[in-house]
């Protein structure tokens, strides 16, 4: 009686699942696999974050909030994007949402016809195209290349407009590029995506994380037709939380909300208490990220020098923390590249494959430089051998 519905069957298949099931499996045997693959910050979650969720919990703060999150968590949102981002959304004009994905998943829910075509700079994040595919629209990738360090090119961009695109998607700083969008090339994207009337989704959940450039909010630009999503996971070592944020026009955060209510309700209330700690206590939270980008700023000079001098060219991100090597000195085929990596060299990375980047594998430098000095190391006896 169990037939799969068409939506189920729709998702695509993920063509790492083989290369990360293989890690595990290397792992589960005793082999000592160093992990490059994962998407989160090493750190601990910090202090100030954590006592104020013991003291939520402490105080009985464990029961329903409303579905758009807590009246002060959602000031403390406002008054963030305001100060931070110089955007002006109201407290109703923002929602909370369990992590970053609900977010961006609410949104294309809310905005999104079956049919409608939806800009993706590639090489994207995964899930995009996937939670847009859901909805029945049509992901249409923008490509870039990793010689001009991934950066979106606007002429490529409106050159890929018909008359049933409706959104344009950002992430800047990207996953799995790493690559920030200059202001220039967001103002001429909020220019396009005035003139033809288009909605930009834009995460910034990196945000936080760019080393050499400037991290603009494109709603500065084009105010009216950009929703902001953001959240802790990433700019807190939150990941496990769950909490992510989104401010729009009141309109668009409504329907998100009616969405929530009828499935996840309200972020966990706990989680919220040590976001709003995460939003509030200023001094604290900004030593934490300043560390944290000064940690990273080291790792990814250090592993984009060595795969470049190990003959696997890698451009030198500007934000996030990931880099994307070119593996054909490896495997002309990214997923063999990433195979031999794991068997060979026993480094676990993520094959290209599903974010649109042939011949490259993603790296995350979100872990010591001792493991990064190994991984070089492994990589090395490797292509020597
Ligand atoms: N957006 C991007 C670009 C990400 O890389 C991730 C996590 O990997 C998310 C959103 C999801 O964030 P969250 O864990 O808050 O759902």
């Amino acid at each position: 009686p169990f037939r799969l519905s068409e939506r189920a069957l729709s998702l695509k298949p993920s063509a790492t699942v083989a290369v990360t099931s293989r890690a595990l499996e290397l792992r589960r045997a005793g082999v000592d696999v160093i992990s490059m693959s994962v998407g989160e910050p090493d750190f601990d979650t910090p202090p100030h974050i954590k006592a104020a969720a013991t003291r939520a919990i402490e105080a009985g703060k464990t029961k329903y909030t409303s579905v758009n999150g807590l009246p002060e968590l959602r000031e403390a949102i406002s008054a963030k994007f305001e100060r931070e981002n110089g955007l002006l959304y109201a407290p109703d004009a923002v929602t909370v949402t369990s992590g970053g994905k609900q977010a961006l998943f609410n949104a294309f829910f809310a905005l999104l016809n079956p049919g409608d075509e939806v800009l993706i700079p590639a090489p994207y994040w995964v899930s995009y195209p996937e939670m847009v595919a859901l909805t029945g629209a049509v992901p249409v990738p923008v490509p870039t290349t990793p010689e001009s360090g991934f950066q979106l090119d606007p002429a490529e961009l409106e050159a890929r407009i018909t008359p049933r695109t409706r959104m344009i998607v950002l992430n800047s700083p990207g996953n799995p590029t790493g690559a920030v969008f200059p202001p220039e090339v967001l103002a001429a994207v909020a220019e396009v995506a005035q003139r033809h009337n288009l909605v930009i989704v834009t995460d910034e959940m990196y945000e936080h994380l760019v080393y050499d450039a400037e991290q603009v909010s494109i709603g500065r630009y084009a105010p009216e037709h950009t929703l902001t999503v953001n959240g802790a996971s990433k700019a807190y070592a939150m990941t496990g939380w769950r909490i992510g944020y989104a401010g729009g026009p009141q309109g668009v955060i409504a329907a998100m909300n009616a969405l929530q209510s009828q499935s996840t309700s309200n972020a966990s209330s706990v989680s919220q208490y040590a976001a709003l700690a995460a939003l509030t206590q200023h001094e604290e939270t900004a030593s934490f990220i300043e560390e944290a980008r000064r940690a990273y700023r080291e790792r990814r000079d250090r592993i984009v020098a060595g795969l470049n001098a190990l003959g696997l060219p890698t451009p030198t991100p500007q934000g996030a923390f990931y880099v994307m090597a070119d593996t054909d000195r490896l495997h002309p085929d990214e997923l063999e590249a990433a195979r031999r990596l794991l068997d060979e060299a026993r480094v676990a990375v993520v094959p290209g494959t599903d974010f649109a980047a042939p011949g490259q594998v993603r790296l995350s430098y979100a872990t010591s430089l001792e493991n990064i000095e190994e991984v070089l190391r492994r990589i090395r006896a490797v292509l020597g051998a």
